[in-house]
């Protein structure tokens, strides 16, 4: 008896030992994802539970300031990130194999963002959801909307910025501008008859009031800016850099030391960055609920339309680019995904994929060990150009309008709307609901107002949401399966065999090393070659 006590003691203190050792694995390898999913939920069922308390619109400010607070913080990573990973990246690669990585990059995104087009024209066409709306969506009249070709060349305009500081901080934007036209003469002028005395219109002489003729207003499209970063104008410079710093060999050493210092400190600020996170989620999402204008109501008016957005999303993250990984790469793609439910939750939480950018980065470099010569090109780029959710969601809203309005689409302006698509989400910023902005390339392009953007705009807050998941999601996939594509082309280089010789060694090792006649210079993470004559040489 006291033999099996003594085991069966024995066995829990084995078993609680175990457990504890689990617990504390677990928190260390997933504790932080836990916290912000945890933090997702909390936010919203404080942002329902405050919803009734009625705040001011000053209360509301300073109850979201700790989510601003995360914002801005992500916001402020985007500009050192971007150039200092392009630069870095680009230029410690061949200028071949940078050239058919870029062919291979462009091609998939194109791809496989038409494939998300014809995922949301294919389900808006099933579900049929403007049928039911047609009598629920309300209509605001918005401004004059500039036309889609105005659209594409800015685009354009923007790819080459005229002033690279400038294009830190904001971007052209074609404006109208009211301009009021000189009534045209010969016109005869309106009369407006007043009775004086309405109950008793006998009482005196009626009156006569002349207008003038209604002025013609014509909009003017003009050069204007607006205050958001031009992403696309940066990236583009700063891939030519990097390829240029290529090329340059010694003489471009030292700026790509800047920009691998610059990278890494980036990284490291990120990852101290992340633990404030799971509190600014909180208070991002619930501030954002709180908001919200009558949620039931929206459900009501534009709830199919939501679900087929929300359908068309869940198909083709779910089903098909994880499915177009497994094919491509072999690879089973959920531990793929596992690695980047950190970056999910911080896309679900800020609708901006250009400020989950540090957070993915960080997520394939660290959980999913992508070569970061690819995920420094690839997550930039695929930020700025690759939207497969913002391309799918304009094409059901565009067809969801045309349903709304009992406007017959033929194939041909199908296969219209599947092009301005693809086009629009890439010329749409990766911030907040930019993809309503562009929808109007689409709109225009088949004859149907623009001024009904405004019958989706109540539901976009939450189904942006939904699409910069996707949006993140492409992008961190398609930087595996391009690794995949060129892993013969990224050999491991001598320096990288000899950052990984050094990160074996302890840290007080002499900063210079060789291999062969070749001199590295050592500084952290960094490696640079050195003209031999100048260094003593320690052989590895
Ligand atoms: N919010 C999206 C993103 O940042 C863009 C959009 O669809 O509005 O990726």
């Amino acid at each position: 008896m006291e033999c099996m006590k003594s085991s069966l003691q024995t066995l829990l203190a084995v078993d609680s030992d175990n457990v504890k050792a689990w617990l504390k694995d677990f928190c260390k390898r997933n504790g932080l994802l836990t916290l912000s999913v945890l933090s997702v939920v909390v936010g919203c069922l404080l942002g329902f539970l405050l919803r009734d308390m009625n705040f001011s619109d000053q209360a509301k400010i300073y109850f979201s300031f700790p989510g601003e607070l995360l914002m801005r913080m992500l916001k402020m990573l985007i500009l050192p990130l971007i150039t200092s990973s392009l630069m870095s990246g680009l230029s410690a690669m061949d200028s071949k194999v940078c050239g058919k990585m870029g062919l291979i990059t462009i091609t998939y995104y194109l791809w496989t963002t038409f494939m998300a087009v014809i995922v949301g024209i294919v389900l808006v066409s099933i579900i049929h959801p403007g049928a039911d709306a047609k009598t629920d969506v309300e209509r605001v009249s918005g401004g004059p909307v500039i036309t889609s070709a105005d659209a594409l060349l800015d685009l354009i305009r923007n790819m080459i910025p005229s002033n690279l500081i400038e294009a830190t901080f904001q971007q052209y934007r074609t404006q109208l501008i009211p301009v009021v036209q000189p009534v045209t003469s010969g016109k005869t002028p309106d009369f407006v008859y007043l009775v004086p005395d309405e109950k008793d219109p006998t009482l005196s002489k009626p009156v006569f009031l002349e207008l003038t003729p209604a002025p013609n207003v014509i909009y003017k499209p003009l050069p204007g800016s607006s205050k958001e970063m031009n992403v696309l104008g940066i990236v583009i410079f700063s891939a030519t850099i990097g390829l240029l710093l290529g090329t340059m060999g010694e003489r471009g050493t030292p700026m790509v030391n800047v920009c691998q210092c610059v990278n890494e400190c980036v990284m490291k600020i990120i990852s101290a960055a992340v633990w404030y996170f799971p509190l600014g989620i909180v208070f991002l999402v619930a501030g954002k609920i709180l908001e919200m204008r009558d949620p039931s109501l929206i459900g009501k008016k534009l709830g199919m339309y939501a679900v087929t957005v929300v359908s068309g999303l869940l198909l083709h993250g779910t089903v098909i680019l994880p499915l177009l990984y497994l094919f491509i790469t072999r690879k089973n793609p959920i531990p793929y995904v596992r690695g980047l439910l950190q970056a999910l939750v911080i896309a679900l939480a800020t609708s901006s994929s250009s400020a989950t950018l540090p957070i993915t980065m960080k997520c394939l470099l660290e959980n999913n060990g992508i070569d970061r010569r690819i995920a420094r090109f690839v997550l930039p780029m695929g930020a700025t150009i690759n939207m497969d959710g913002t391309a799918l969601y304009e094409a059901v809203a565009a067809i969801f309008i045309a349903q709304v309005n009992e406007y017959e689409l033929d194939f041909g302006q199908l296969i219209t709307i599947s092009i301005t698509a693809t086009a629009a989400s890439i010329g749409a910023a990766g911030i907040p609901q930019a993809g309503l902005v562009t929808m109007v390339i689409v709109l225009t392009s088949v004859g149907l107002p623009a001024d009904d953007i405004t019958l989706i705009v109540a539901a976009d807050w939450a189904l942006d949401r939904f699409r910069t998941m996707v949006n993140v999601l492409g992008d961190a996939l398609a930087a595996g399966i391009i690794a995949h594509l060129c892993r013969k082309d990224l050999l491991p280089s001598d320096k990288d065999i000899l950052i990984s010789k050094i990160q074996n060694l302890p840290a007080s090792e002499i900063p210079l090393l060789a291999r062969k006649d070749r001199v590295f210079e050592v500084l952290g993470d960094v490696v640079t070659e050195k003209p031999a004559v100048y260094y003593n040489i320690a052989q590895v």
